[in-house]
């Protein structure tokens, strides 16, 4: 089944329209074959490249590269992370371990940035996690400790504060964190694509359908062609399972959000002019809601397990109704036709929220599973999965490795079912955060 998404993501918007698009229509032999050109997909481009200057790479995606979740996020760079979707195991040694692993994520997409002069709106501001209950104060408390034994810099802040620096007073309680980035994820994403070195090929809109092992070699069919590998590496995140990839190890869920037009002087002058901001819920379902460096705020505070392959105009509409009233609770004075546009999007989960990274078979790897992470998780996981396919080892690949594996799933009709279940729940415990 194609990957068929809809084309009112204001990120990829932002973009000039990509002309240079190639779509597989013969069969190849190649030395490497990447699936999914995402975040993982175009990092692992970029690292083999330099590893194998002298072999042929390929890159192809079902879609346009770069359109799938990587450039549909809500551009968190995170450093930390309260809650990973509806889990949240803060038992200090594992903590330790996936903020490691962060902490690596914003290294490399730094180097990256950094490297090859990218202008993705980049801005260490930090994040908070926030919330209107003050109950909530005991979690934010209980954060503070850990965050604290584990050196990251943070205050707690209350509604007087919060209302300066947010323009709104629905927020009672929030904790600050200094490190994270916020950024506009198209734009990073694009500079992926742009600066593919000459060894790679990307293949576009060629939806990989089948594979197989044959004789020490892997085949490939896509629509119209074929590719014949000595080596692939996975990087299809949300569509792992339907490619057959562990599937008793991830399921996807589909998130929607939408953003607003830029506020109008009149609009931004009504919140007291805030510097640009970004809150993640303290209670799992609730709203993730950011205000952009143009003035443009975007609201994500739907979770759900969905038809991975496509959201219809309608049911986007339903969606983006809920945002609205997201938007309005925090912000009445704004109109009701502020939303500009709404989109859906596809992120891997897995039990324990632990991300998959291994060689699956001989000359096959995978990377993928990094819930709301994956712009830092994912640009370390491509570059150290091409690394590990490349049969070397790196510290970076021992701090990804040191934490726990992926724990298995129930099958269907039972996983969806305790999925939805605790959806359901977790989303009455937001009620007041949507
Ligand atoms: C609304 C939303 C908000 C989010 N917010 C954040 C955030 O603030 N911070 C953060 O770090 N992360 C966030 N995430 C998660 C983040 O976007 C993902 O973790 C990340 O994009 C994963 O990158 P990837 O390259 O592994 O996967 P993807 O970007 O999903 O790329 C996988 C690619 O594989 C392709 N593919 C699938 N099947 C096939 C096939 N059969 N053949 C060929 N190609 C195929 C797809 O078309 C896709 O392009 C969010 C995600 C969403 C949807």
């Amino acid at each position: 089944m194609n990957v068929l998404n809809d084309y009112s993501c204001s990120w990829i918007k932002d973009l000039t329209t990509r002309t240079n698009i190639k779509t597989l229509k013969k069969d190849l032999n190649t030395h490497w074959l990447i699936i999914g050109a995402g975040i993982t997909g175009l990092s692992a481009a970029r690292k083999l490249s330099q590893i194998y200057p002298n072999q042929t790479i390929i890159i192809v995606d079902a879609q346009l590269a770069g359109e799938g979740a990587s450039s549909r996020n809500s551009g968190y760079l995170v450093d930390s992370t309260l809650n990973d979707g509806f889990t949240s195991n803060k038992e200090l040694e594992n903590y330790k371990k996936k903020t490691d692993i962060y902490k690596l994520g914003i290294e490399v997409v730094n180097r990256f940035i950094k490297e090859y002069q990218v202008d993705c709106d980049w801005n260490e501001c930090g994040k908070y996690f926030a919330s209107s209950k003050e109950v909530d104060k005991k979690i934010l408390e209980n954060f503070s400790e850990i965050l604290s034994k584990l050196g990251f810099q943070h205050n707690i802040l209350f509604n007087k504060d919060l209302i300066k620096r947010f323009g709104t007073n629905f927020y009672n309680i929030a904790l600050h964190t200094k490190g994270g980035i916020l950024l506009h994820p198209g734009k990073l994403v694009r500079a992926m694509i742009d600066t593919l070195p000459e060894n790679v090929d990307l293949y576009e809109n060629s939806p990989l359908l089948n594979w197989r092992k044959y004789n020490g070699k892997i085949n490939c069919n896509f629509e119209n062609g074929s590719i014949k590998t000595k080596k692939i590496i996975f990087a299809t995140n949300g569509f792992l399972k339907s490619l057959g990839i562990k599937p008793n190890y991830n399921f996807p869920i589909t998130l929607t959000a939408s953003m607003t037009r830029s506020l109008t002087d009149e609009e931004f002058r009504s919140i007291g002019e805030p510097k640009e901001w970004g809150i993640l819920p303290v209670r799992p379902m609730g709203a993730t809601i950011r205000m952009t460096k143009d003035r443009r705020i975007l609201i994500r505070n739907t979770a759900e397990v969905h038809n991975p392959y496509k959201m219809s105009k309608s049911e986007l509409n339903k969606r983006s109704i809920k945002q609205k009233i997201g938007i309005k609770k925090r912000f009445p004075q704004f109109p009701d036709d502020i939303i500009q546009s709404t989109w859906s999007g596809v992120v891997s989960r897995t039990r324990n929220s632990s991300q998959i990274f291994e060689k699956l078979d001989d000359n096959i790897f995978v990377a993928g599973c990094y819930n709301g992470s994956g712009i830092g998780v994912g640009t370390l996981f491509g570059e150290q999965i091409a690394i590990k396919a490349s049969n070397e080892n790196t510290n970076e690949i021992k701090t990804i490795e040191a934490r726990n594996k992926p724990t298995w799933l129930p099958p269907q009709p039972f996983l969806n079912i305790g999925v939805k279940a605790r959806l359901v729940y977790e989303k009455l415990r937001a009620k007041s955060e949507l």
